[in-house]
């Protein structure tokens, strides 16, 4: 594996590592790219992701699976493929023609589809996908499927089997995969934008977000059930939270941030990953994942304050707290004085 490199590249595939969740939170254990490679071009080098690019063949078969879009085919953007397929007269979308790889797809690609052409899908899988593809888009279509169901529209995607030629196949991956996506709408624009910030929302959350805008009105539910790997919810225990601010400092997206005077946290389901990094780095476990999340905050990226807290000046060391309606004493002295009640008993008696 190669020294840690922010931009590592196999000529079109692209990983960019300060991205991934691995880059600011040694602690994280995502391997979802690494248990897709089937080669091992992926590993870990120095707690860091690495790509070894004497084994990696272009593929581009673990980017779907990345929860931030570390990963990428250049020359072939998937918002900038969805945009382009919703508009023409199709409704099947085939493995190695229309796309390099199923690999390339998300739960999100799928949802923003099947909102925007109002209409079933058919993934087609040939005799040249292999069995890992066939079960990752497999999966990937249930997650949209149970979204879809969700929101009571009747669309859903599917996998159908077909036969197809080698020199089919050759000639729609290379047209897809030197196609220069076009500058299409303010998705890709948005898009473009997020990239500049430090913190990052991935474009397919963006894509899902106006996806759904665009059918807003045909939508009748309020609060939906949070899917895994496509919607998340979060909340933070009033009480236990010490407001020290771990959880928003390493949010990866800034759906957790600060109040302008760090007195209490926000949440914006939008941004969610639902990476789990926020709960990892809270060590008085104060975060949970409500089961359910209003569909209309999340696609219109609305916030929601999570705790708010008044800061008093603790009787003891003096120095501001946040209040938890427990009398004014901070907690760091409240539980010096449980660990040594029995010290200063002692001592009362001596
Ligand atoms: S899937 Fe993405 S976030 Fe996870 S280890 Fe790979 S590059 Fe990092
Ligand atoms: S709120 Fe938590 S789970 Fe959601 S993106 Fe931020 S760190 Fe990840």
């Amino acid at each position: 594996m190669r020294e840690d490199v922010f931009l590592q590249r196999k000529e079109f595939f692209v990983l960019d590592a300060l991205r991934c969740l691995r880059h600011d939170n040694s602690q994280n254990q995502c391997s979802k790219c690494i248990n897709i490679c089937d080669i091992n071009a992926l590993g870990i080098f120095k707690k860091k992701i690495t790509l070894d690019t004497e084994l990696c063949t272009n593929c581009g078969e673990c980017i779907g699976s990345c929860p931030t879009e570390s990963l990428s085919l250049e020359s072939f953007d998937m918002s900038g493929f969805i945009l382009d397929f919703v508009q023409k007269d199709k409704t099947s979308v085939v493995d190695g023609v229309d796309v390099p790889t199923f690999g390339m797809f998300d739960a999100h690609h799928i949802v923003s589809i099947l909102l925007r052409k109002k209409s079933d899908i058919e993934f087609v899988t040939t005799s040249h996908t292999k069995e890992t593809m066939s079960k990752y888009i497999n999966d990937k279509i249930d997650t949209a499927n149970e979204f879809l169901e969700q929101l009571n529209l009747p669309y859903r995607a599917k996998s159908v089997f077909k036969e197809t030629t080698t020199d089919t196949k050759k000639r729609g991956l290379l047209k897809n995969i030197f196609t220069i996506t076009k500058e299409i709408k303010t998705d890709e624009n948005a898009s473009k934008q997020l990239k500049k910030l430090e913190k990052y929302v991935p474009p397919k959350l963006t894509l899902l977000k106006n996806s759904l805008k665009l059918i807003s009105e045909d939508l009748n539910v309020e609060n939906i059930k949070t899917v895994k790997g496509l919607i998340a919810n979060k909340e933070i225990d009033f009480q236990a939270c010490t407001n020290c601010g771990e959880c928003a400092h390493f949010c990866p997206t800034e759906a957790l941030f600060r109040t302008s005077e760090n007195d209490g946290i926000f949440f914006q389901s939008g941004k969610c990953i639902g990476c789990g990094v926020c709960k990892m780095v809270c060590e008085p476990n104060a975060i949970t994942s409500p089961a359910t999340v209003d569909l209309t905050r999340f696609m219109f990226d609305q916030a929601d304050l999570l705790v708010h807290y008044d800061y008093h000046t603790c009787n003891e060391c003096k120095t501001a707290f946040a209040y938890k309606g427990r009398g004014d004493i901070c907690d760091r002295c409240l539980t010096y004085k449980d660990d040594f009640a029995d010290m200063f008993v002692m001592a009362k008696d001596l």
